[in-house]
């Protein structure tokens, strides 16, 4: 352990948000674009040949299909003591754990042109995984999340999905918590399932299992909110039909957005929490066709250019095609 070195999640005092500081990552991997993705593998660490055996937790398929790693360069470090400090300067240490799924040994890998049940394959790791890190001590919260291109935060090109092991619940899936628990005790109705009863006028597509709308106030152009039909708090709890039903709407999703804004750089991101009976858990995908400037960073209040009703319109004029 090196204390010097060690992450830490800081109370911003000006308003309550937390931030991680996390010395050394200057040291990262240079970001690769999508059209160079083919290029320096011989560099790239998720390539077979170079994945370090000290890295390796576990793998499916021999010779692996799918391979789960500890992150090099983690945000969070499960040999970091857990450490409360009150106070003006109030924090806690940075204890926890990032993995990487690798999704597929090759590097040029789609997601959109995976077939279902290698997209299942990928949801039943990703549930191995968030069960295995909420057996840890003092974890609160597993986040689950995958950047694909560089606009998104990717700084490797080969097919991954990130898991964050938090030791504390705070930022978006608190917030996201809080407001569906008082939606519950003021309507005695699930937020997440009166939001699909509404959204008809923005909804993007259905299949037996899960929802997607665009949602009222999307933060950002082409923004989706994918629910699955059955009140559950997590993927820990998805049936095998729902994982079908999510692979799908995934799969879909990612294609029609390829077909609209040809290739993207984007975020697929996973709200689930565990024993929290009043939780919906659901997950989004966001474009970055755009970047987040003055308003957004200032405001903390989100400008998107086309309409969510707009978007709906022309992502259904494509589903035919995906
Ligand atoms: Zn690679
Ligand atoms: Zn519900």
């Amino acid at each position: 352990m090196d204390q010097e070195n060690d992450s830490e999640i800081r109370r911003d005092y000006r308003t309550g948000f937390f931030s991680i500081i996390v010395p050394g990552r200057s040291k990262r991997p240079h970001e690769l674009e999508e059209d160079k993705a083919n290029e320096n593998l011989a560099e790239c660490p998720f390539e077979p040949q170079n994945i370090l055996e000290n890295l390796k937790i576990m793998h499916v398929g021999e010779p692996w299909k799918i391979m789960v790693i500890k992150n090099k360069f983690p945000e969070l470090n499960g040999n970091t003591p857990l450490m409360e400090r009150g106070g003006f300067f109030s924090s806690i240490s940075g204890y926890g754990y990032n993995e990487i799924v690798i999704e597929s040994p090759d590097h040029g890998a789609k997601f959109e042109n995976m077939s279902i049940e290698q997209l299942n394959g990928w949801l039943d790791v990703l549930i191995e995984r968030e069960q295995q890190l909420y057996l840890r001590k003092y974890i609160k919260y597993v986040q689950i999340f995958r950047n694909y291109g560089v606009d998104a935060g990717a700084s490797i090109g080969h097919p991954h999905t990130q898991i964050m092991a938090w030791p504390i619940v705070i930022g978006n899936i608190k917030r996201r918590l809080r407001i569906a628990v008082d939606y519950k005790s003021k309507n005695n109705s699930c937020l997440y399932e009166d939001a699909v009863k509404k959204e008809t006028a923005r909804n993007l597509y259905s299949n037996s299992t899960f929802d997607a709308v665009a949602p009222f106030a999307s933060r950002i152009t082409a923004e989706s909110l994918i629910i699955p039909k059955r009140h559950i708090n997590s993927m820990i709890e998805m049936t095998q039909e729902e994982k079908t039903g999510l692979s799908d709407m995934l799969k879909r999703i990612v294609s029609v957005n390829k077909l609209l804004f040809g290739a993207q750089s984007y975020n697929i991101l996973f709200y689930e929490l565990k024993d929290q009976p009043d939780f919906h858990m659901h997950v989004e995908v966001l474009p970055r066709l755009s970047t987040l400037a003055g308003v957004e960073l200032g405001q903390n209040v989100f400008v998107n250019t086309v309409v969510p009703e707009q978007y709906a319109a022309e992502f259904k004029s494509k589903l035919s095609g995906a």
